[in-house]
């Protein structure tokens, strides 16, 4: 369901590391210059390695499911309800895990391949 808009973020990802590792080297920025700044590159790169970090978290956020099992979303592999059991998500997570997705995206929506019905 999300699989293209996972793949969009890890794109433009990679693609902010290697722009301010090339910029970093090439034009001599230094973390030193722009220190305390949203251009320095050390801060930048580690802004880059925690959405990949919220990416991953957000990506294997699991279905709802209580130790107790008195409820456990139909898409839970431990579901025990016989007559849910392996059906569709009923506990909302695809559209939590959609929304953060999208959020993430949003600072994308000029790259052309940013697909309008992604907007939140
Ligand atoms: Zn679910």
């Amino acid at each position: 369901m999300n699989g293209d808009i996972e793949q969009f973020l890890r794109e433009r990802l990679d693609h902010d590391e290697r722009e301010i590792r090339r910029r970093w080297n090439r034009h001599g920025v230094t973390s030193e210059k722009f220190h305390g700044t949203p251009f320095d590159p050390t801060r930048a790169l580690a802004e880059v390695g925690a959405k990949r970090q919220i990416l991953a978290e957000v990506t294997s956020e699991a279905h709802y499911w209580c130790e107790d099992n008195w409820y456990a979303c139909a898409a839970h592999v431990d579901c025990a309800d016989e007559d849910r059991a392996g059906g569709s998500c009923d506990c909302g997570r695809e559209e939590r895990v959609t929304r953060k997705l999208r959020l993430l995206a949003l600072p994308y929506a000029d790259h052309p391949d940013y697909r309008e019905e992604w907007r939140p």
